[in-house]
């Protein structure tokens, strides 16, 4: 089953709280929720965490954590490294009681080193998070490093099918429009996509049925991601727009599941047409 939401609360939702937000995914048609810790991790105590639970379970929301920005797995000081995973058990503390499972990351920087170097670093950062979660007892999270918009990023869907079949209990975050934009826009359209799915089943077919998505409409150029845009609003530069309905048979095709969050500044307006189409195929 894919369960298909918002990244955080609703723009139609009254108060800007967890708990209305997710009642308010629901009210809309929608099943899942994506907790946007991106500037903080803003569930302080596991009271709340466990009443988000309770309320995604009634309400029969899939909800998943976004870890703060401030993470860089290959940062070259050794503070930054350790903040970085402190904020991403911090994460996985709160997935752990709230009943979200997955924490989608953006790992690193390659801070202009030699790609392999880096590779290695942030597989070493990852394999200390896992080894972290074991001993919490927070083993059934998946952290998911996500594919990123910028070759200045760490996470084109090559690197993360490695980290991933290298380290356990890692998974991807595949967010179509960054791969889009990573490529310029060449990679675009139904084959484009099928290629992605190929490279995720290589994971095993279990990973298809296990997939985290986000989606957006997007603004790119040589160096990758501008901005999220509206699936169907056209970038300023006149590059094509992202061929989501392509991307959603693909889904359909390759019988996915997992959940699969709108990122458009529209979010549940996007969420509801990428579900509408799902629902229609
Ligand atoms: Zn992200």
């Amino acid at each position: 089953m894919l369960h298909i939401g918002t990244a955080g609360v609703p723009l139609s939702t009254e108060s800007r709280d967890t708990l209305a937000g997710i009642a308010q995914v629901r009210k809309l048609g929608l099943d899942a929720m994506e907790l946007e810790f991106v500037r903080q991790v803003y569930v302080k105590h596991d009271k709340d965490a466990l009443e988000i639970c309770e309320h995604a379970k009634r309400e029969k929301v899939a909800l998943s954590i976004h870890a703060p920005y401030f993470i860089n797995l290959n940062s070259p000081d050794k503070q930054t490294l350790e903040e970085s995973r402190r904020r991403i058990i911090s994460c996985a503390h709160v997935g752990h009681i709230a009943g979200a499972r997955n924490v989608v990351i953006h790992s690193a920087f390659y801070m202009k080193m030699d790609k392999e170097e880096a590779y290695r670093r942030i597989k070493g950062q990852y394999a200390l998070l896992r080894k972290e979660l074991i001993d919490k007892g927070y083993d059934s999270i998946i952290l998911r490093p996500e594919l990123m918009g910028k070759p200045s990023q760490f996470g084109d869907v090559d690197a993360l099918v490695r980290l991933c079949s290298e380290v356990e209990g890692v998974l991807p975050c595949i967010d179509f429009a960054h791969y889009v934009a990573l490529h310029n826009g060449e990679k675009n359209g139904y084959d484009a996509f099928c290629e992605v799915m190929d490279k995720v089943e290589m994971l095993g077919k279990e990973a298809l049925k296990d997939m985290h998505i986000h989606f957006s409409g997007i603004e790119y150029g040589d160096k990758g991601e501008r901005s999220h845009l509206v699936l169907d609003e056209k970038p300023h530069n006149n590059k094509p727009i992202i061929q989501w309905r392509d991307m959603v048979k693909a889904w359909k095709d390759y019988k996915i599941g997992g959940i699969a969050i709108s990122e458009s500044p529209n979010i549940e307006g996007d969420a509801i047409k990428v579900k509408k189409y799902y629902d229609s195929l």
